[in-house]
């Protein structure tokens, strides 16, 4: 293909229209292409692109559980249940897979999908969960956020443009998107305002639950390629839903207060008080069910597309000094690296580490906290790092960090 100028007689041999209106044309051996065309070629291409095979799964070694929870565990410290949970829904993810390619024909066994549901504070790990485990698929994977989500019509996104990061993740190959992984953030913040159905409409609430039923039941959904609003004239692309599995996050701030008055009245009577001695009142998420979400305000239609349900545990002391030095990119790993790259070996007093640490537990914000924390601390060094001597050492000293946090 040739860039030099076009002159006035050329022409796009696609659309007709002179170099003088449709601005730059490609030259091939015997015609030439404008930016418009060569667009419009692309999308084209990417509509009727054969199965990709960098997402094919059929060949590959499947991924066990007990590998999967292992890779976590690299990254994420703590959150055996979550972890486990997480795990085996992959696996089965994978199976299930190759399963309904294998037996396709109608009269098999259909194995159906679990949606899940991760329910912890914030800072303690879905998130990261859920990219931790997006490094390690063969899967398209996605993030979306359910609080910039609004019913179709409204000033927000529409609930198809989930799918479309989805389509973008797969580099537009739809075979590849149709098995893939969403997860989505905030799921908590579309709970409806009050436990009976609204009487005005509530649009980003349960009119999002509505509309996120449809994609997590499995349909035919057309999403615009590029995102944004549908508009009549756009083509649109169909995803079938049915095999793209759906993980959700959310806070749910205050659903203690619903399990525990739901564990209290079921435990009046015979054995109640055993049973409620037994309780582990400083973490109740680990007792979620259901019922609990419903009580939160999600509808029960919604509630029923995710069979999963697993908690995230607070993050104690333990955890978070644990979080700040063990996981392949720990913060302190992280400064280490950005001072080795200045010639200079970073080092913490373990004390140090600790009055950070303890900052972050009067802090509520879970593992969020160390981060900025660790950056107040770090600023004013590294200020100054270009200027030390190449190949001495540093130690952030508890003295410091005392200084430093003082105000
Ligand atoms: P959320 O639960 O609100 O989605 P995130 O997963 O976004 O929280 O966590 C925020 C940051 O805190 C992450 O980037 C990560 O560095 C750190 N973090 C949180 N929980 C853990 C954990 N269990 N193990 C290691 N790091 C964690």
């Amino acid at each position: 293909m040739s860039k030099k100028p076009n002159t006035p007689e050329e022409h796009c041999s696609f659309c007709g229209r002179p170099a003088s209106q449709a601005g730059l044309l490609l030259a091939g051996l015997s015609g030439y292409i404008c930016h418009d065309c060569s667009r419009e070629a692309e999308k084209i291409f990417h509509q009727n692109a054969p199965q990709s095979t960098k997402f094919d799964i059929s060949g590959i070694e499947l991924p066990r559980p007990a590998d999967i929870k292992a890779f976590l565990d690299q990254y994420v410290i703590g959150q055996d249940a979550a972890k486990r949970v997480l795990s085996v829904a992959v696996y089965n993810h994978y199976k299930r897979l190759r399963y309904n390619q294998q037996h396709a024909d109608a009269g098999d066994v259909e194995i159906e999908k679990s949606n899940i549901v991760m329910v912890g504070e914030t800072g303690t790990g879905k998130t990261l969960l859920a990219r931790t485990i997006a490094r390690l698929l063969k899967v398209p994977f996605c993030i979306a956020d359910a609080t910039t989500l609004t019913e179709a019509g409204y000033v927000g996104d529409d609930v198809e443009n989930v799918l479309v990061r989805l389509l973008q993740a797969a580099d537009y190959d739809v075979a590849a998107a149709e098995r893939g992984i969403v997860f989505i953030d905030e799921i908590d913040k579309i709970a409806r305002k009050s436990e009976n159905p609204s009487i005005t409409r509530d649009v980003s609430g349960e009119g999002v639950q509505q509309a996120l039923l449809k994609l997590l039941e499995g349909a035919d959904v057309n999403v615009p390629p590029e995102g944004g609003r549908k508009h009549p004239e756009q083509k649109l692309i169909k995803i079938n839903t049915r095999n793209i599995l759906f993980v959700c996050g959310g806070a749910f701030d205050g659903i203690e207060r619903a399990i525990a008055a739901r564990l209290n009245s079921n435990v009046i009577g015979f054995k109640g008080d055993e049973t409620r001695a037994t309780l582990d009142r400083e973490n109740m998420l680990q007792y979620v069910q259901p019922m609990d979400l419903k009580k939160f305000g999600l509808i029960p239609e919604l509630v029923g597309r995710f069979p999963v349900l697993t908690y995230l545990q607070p993050l104690d002391r333990e955890a978070l000094r644990r979080i700040l030095t063990e996981p392949k990119n720990a913060l302190v790993r992280q400064y280490k690296e950005l001072f080795h790259m200045d010639g200079v070996t970073l080092d913490f007093e373990p004390e140090a580490l600790d009055l950070v640490v303890d900052r972050a537990v009067e802090f509520h914000l879970g593992a969020r906290g160390l981060r900025s924390i660790m950056e107040g601390v770090m600023t004013d060094i590294m200020f100054d790092l270009p200027a030390m001597q190449q190949g001495s050492t540093y130690t952030v000293g508890a003295d410091l960090v005392k200084q430093k946090l003082a105000h």
